[in-house]
């Protein structure tokens, strides 16, 4: 078996057998490139090694040796030599990285000889004890396990005793003292003593890398990020350069492009006089990049050079790591640079422009999760720099705003509407009634609830950060005050809430605005050119849809209408309406409702300019429209002018055991179809009004909870009549379709059908994993999170379509659905809808369109066009 490949016999494509770092290795050298020469030994070495007892077999020490000796005649320097020692590193490298998982060795090959002939050599004694301490910190470290922090202590002991600043006035003589100190603390701390033999000091640093395979960390690292456990690490073994050697010496990371702007221009910092991790490790203040320019111009130019060329050939930005040694530069790592989501999407359409990568590949390069937090606002980072977090919650709904505290809807409603204050409404939880404060909130807070709580939906639909379940938060409704962590605040104080992170802060932070930059825009542009799925956004108020169209929403698939009733005077007219008791007390209230509604499709229905646009009629169970305790009760009673008693009276008739499943959708058609008549002369009186305009409309109506294709026929009959009475009335006419919401399993079950009497489909995913499970989605909080950490359910089936239940039941209904009517458009709105997981199944199973809230559409756009690649 071959266990080791050196530099030069390998290349970027073998990560699996020779680790990324060692493939990379490989590859610049190959490149031509100034990499210290070294070899690999392969991960098989490393499960070799697990099959033999945690020993290295004979095989693979054989092979190492026989490398060695190549690599010592190569360079000129053996081991233990009296002349030029050779040293080297010991790099772990796994195939896939994993961060600050498995650790470096520097300098073996050093001891109290080689030391000797190191500080003669190169006539610099502290380069040389510099170097040997390292070599004795880390080695005790990763070999005997000794804590990092040991060293340090001794570290800066010594620093302290002699008023040292830096690392830099550690004297040859204080050098010595650490060196003996450190071979004390192995003594003390492991019970062994440093191995002196290089060869000894080699074999068991490779050791030590093969066990950290599987050391705890690692182990969960593995587990959480979903790697297999028997890939496992391999070993690079690479001469030293020493960036130690003096002011011509240095170490530095660099980027070849801004990994925070994606600018495309080098980005990074150097250490001059120093090893390894100094950089990152915060000693000494790095100089940036561009000032090597100027100090080592051909230095600088050679790298820049480099950096380009590997990115020419590996077709994206590296993150590089590099040393001088007395004023020559050598490559010591290169991979794929880490990104924020805004210089991911600038990377990817610079290289396109470059000619690089193809557009495809510019899509597949940027997860589509991430292009949402583009869009969200943020704290400026120098002014959070200045706060503290003063509590934090779950992070319901991304973003960041600041603004004036307030208790309840109206104090929020009447400071932002009388007062113009940008407001933030804090409560203990939130409901329905509280909609027209939560509105006009910049952020929304709240002391209890889960991610899927009443604030967390609707803020996440209106795209206003909110922060939910904020432990170390009270609100006092009573007294007006709220306590954040022992801090009294009352209505009017200013806070800055995080929904990104859920963190909250007392006072005002500046927030950075990120809009649909072009580069976003270029890529929502490719990926329409790439996909024909439709992405509509769910709206329910014109502010939301143009929200939605600045984010390339192709139209709305999703109105609930039902949330238009929740401005105060809608919402007594609606309450006006469910108490009456017969159809003519029904009259009055309709009549007002239907012109409000009216106006709100114009407005919706003119915003579109003609795109795709379904309205669905009502859907809650009406008693969520009603007041419920006594004090409340009485309020509405007084505002309607009707005796309380008979309010109480018609409230509890109203109520029902089980709401859900209870008397609402189209069950609300079949018993009161005037309210369905209204809705219906609403939205198609709406698009008559635009086409006197010259706007041509076609409205989408869709049914909600339909179970059977007799109810859907019935209450197609229902919209049908209304709207031919009116095109009679009206002397006019349009195109319109009438489809239904596949939100009940036996509507799936029989979706053919269905089909027959419908337009189009649209799947609610909410209400049908609610069906198909059994699942409560109002009450899943208090044991989803144990059915997920228990490993029963691999994910939340209201985040993540599930693709073995519903998704078959989906699957089923778009067959057959497609079967009664082949061209039959099907959709599915719900927050589902926009998570690119799901669209890849509903890619799969030939869904038309997606419907999701404004903010998610580009992401939705995004991963419909990878599904589709
Ligand atoms: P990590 O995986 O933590 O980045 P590395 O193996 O890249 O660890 O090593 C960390 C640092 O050690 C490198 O960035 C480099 O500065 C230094 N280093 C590693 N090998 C050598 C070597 N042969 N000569 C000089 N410096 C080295
Ligand atoms: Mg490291
Ligand atoms: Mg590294």
């Amino acid at each position: 078996m071959k266990y080791i490949y050196r530099f030069e016999e390998g290349n970027k494509d073998m990560r699996r057998l020779l680790g990324g770092k060692g493939a990379n290795l490989a590859q610049m050298t190959t490149l031509g490139f100034p990499v210290p020469d070294g070899f690999t030994i392969t991960t098989e070495a490393c499960q070799a090694f697990y099959d033999n007892n945690n020993q290295l077999n004979d095989d693979t020490l054989t092979q190492i040796e026989a490398a060695i000796a190549q690599l010592s005649e190569k360079v000129g320097k053996q081991f233990n030599s009296p002349t030029n020692p050779l040293l080297v590193s010991v790099r772990s490298g796994a195939a896939i990285s994993m961060p600050g998982m498995m650790d470096t060795i520097l300098n073996i090959g050093l001891n109290d000889q080689t030391v000797e002939v190191l500080a003669n050599m190169t006539d610099n004694r502290r380069f040389a004890y510099d170097s040997y301490r390292r070599l004795l910190a880390m080695f005790g470290n990763v070999v005997y396990e000794i804590p990092e922090g040991v060293f340090d202590q001794v570290l800066e002991d010594v620093k302290t005793t002699h008023n040292y600043q830096s690392d830099l006035d550690l004297t040859v003589s204080d050098l010595k003292e650490i060196v003996d100190q450190f071979k004390d603390l192995y003594v003390g701390k492991a019970g062994k003593v440093f191995p002196q033999d290089p060869k000894e000091q080699l074999l068991a640093a490779v050791n030590a890398v093969f066990e950290s395979w599987n050391n705890h960390r690692a182990q969960v690292y593995r587990r959480e990020n979903h790697i297999a456990s028997d890939l496992g690490t391999a070993v690079n073994i690479q001469m030293m350069v020493f960036g130690n050697a003096g002011e011509d010496s240095g170490t530095g990371v660099a980027f070849t492009r801004n990994p925070a702007t994606g600018e495309n221009k080098l980005f990074g910092e150097y250490l001059l006089n120093a090893q390894g991790e100094d950089v990152v490790a915060g000693i000494r203040t790095p100089q940036p990049i561009s000032t090597l320019a100027d100090t080592m111009p051909d230095l600088y130019n050679e790298f820049a050079a480099i950096a380009k060329k590997l990115e020419f050939y590996y077709r994206d930005m590296q993150d590089l790591e590099f040393t001088i040694e007395h004023g020559t530069l050598y490559m010591l790592q290169a991979r794929d640079g880490k990104r924020t989501p805004t210089a991911a999407v600038k990377i990817a359409v610079d290289l396109v422009d470059e000619g690089l990568i193809s557009q495809t590949e510019a899509l597949l390069r940027i997860n589509p999760d991430s292009v949402g937090a583009i869009l969200y606002p943020e704290f400026d980072e120098a002014e959070l720099d200045q706060n503290t977090v003063a509590a934090s919650g779950l992070p319901a709904s991304p973003g960041a705003a600041s603004g004036q505290i307030y208790f309840t809807a109206e104090s929020a409603k009447a400071a932002h509407d009388d007062l113009e204050q940008q407001v933030i409404l804090v409560r203990q939880d939130t409901s329905p009634e509280d909609i027209e404060g939560m509105v006009i909130s910049e952020a929304i807070v709240t002391s209890r609830g889960g991610m899927t709580s009443h604030a967390a939906v609707v803020a996440r639909g209106m795209g206003t950060p909110a922060t939910v379940g904020v432990n170390g938060l009270q609100v006092d409704y009573q007294n007006r005050v709220a306590t954040i962590s022992g801090e009294q605040l009352n209505e009017g104080d200013w806070i800055s809430v995080d929904g990104t992170n859920g963190n909250i802060y007392i006072g005002q932070i500046k927030t950075n605005d990120t809009k649909v930059n072009d580069n976003l825009s270029t890529i929502l542009e490719w990926s329409k050119q790439e996909s024909d799925m439709g992405v509509y956004a769910n709206a329910d108020t014109p502010a939301d849809f143009a929200q939605a169209l600045k984010f390339g929403a192709d139209g709305i698939g999703l109105t609930r209408t039902e949330h238009m009733f929740f401005k105060p005077e809608r919402l007594l007219e609606m309450r006006r309406l469910i108490i009456a008791e017969d159809a003519k007390e029904r009259e009055a209230p309709l009549a007002e409702l239907a012109k409000m509604q009216q106006g709100d499709f114009y407005e919706l229905f003119r915003l579109s300019e003609g795109r795709s646009v379904t309205i669905r009629l009502l859907d809650p169970p009406l008693h969520e429209f009603l007041p419920h305790d006594e004090k409340e009760i009485q309020k509405v009673a007084d505002q309607l002018n009707i005796d309380p008693t008979y309010l109480a009276r018609r409230v509890d008739a109203l109520k029902e055991i089980n709401p859900m499943l209870g008397h609402r959708g189209d069950r609300l058609a079949v018993t009161f179809p005037d309210i369905y008549e209204m809705q219906v002369r609403a939205i198609i009186g709406a698009a008559l009004d635009l086409l006197d305009q010259g706007l041509i409309i076609e409205p989408h109506i869709m049914i909600p909870l339909t179970g059977s294709k007799a109810e859907m026929k019935w209450v197609r009959e229902v919209v049908v009549n209304q709207v031919e009475q009116l095109f009679a009335k009206k002397g006019a006419k349009l195109e319109y379709t009438v489809g239904t919401m596949m939100e009940i399993p036996r509507a799936c079950l029989t979706a053919d059908k269905v089909a027959e009497v419908s337009d189009f489909f649209s799947f609610g995913t909410n209400d049908l994993t609610q069906l198909t499970y059994g699942f409560s989605r109002d009450d899943v909080g208090s044991f989803m999170p144990e059915y997920i950490k228990k490993g029963i359910l691999p994910a939340d089936p209201f985040q993540t379509v599930d693709v073995d239940g519903v998704g078959e039941l989906m699957k089923m209904a778009v067959e057959k659905g497609r079967f009664a009517k082949p061209n039959l458009p099907i959709g599915v709105c719900g927050e589902i809808g926009g998570d690119p997981k799901s669209i890849e199944f509903f890619e799969a199973i030939h869904v038309s369109y997606v419907s999701c809230s404004p903010f998610r559409v580009p992401v939705a756009k995004l991963a419909a066009a990878q599904a589709h690649i």
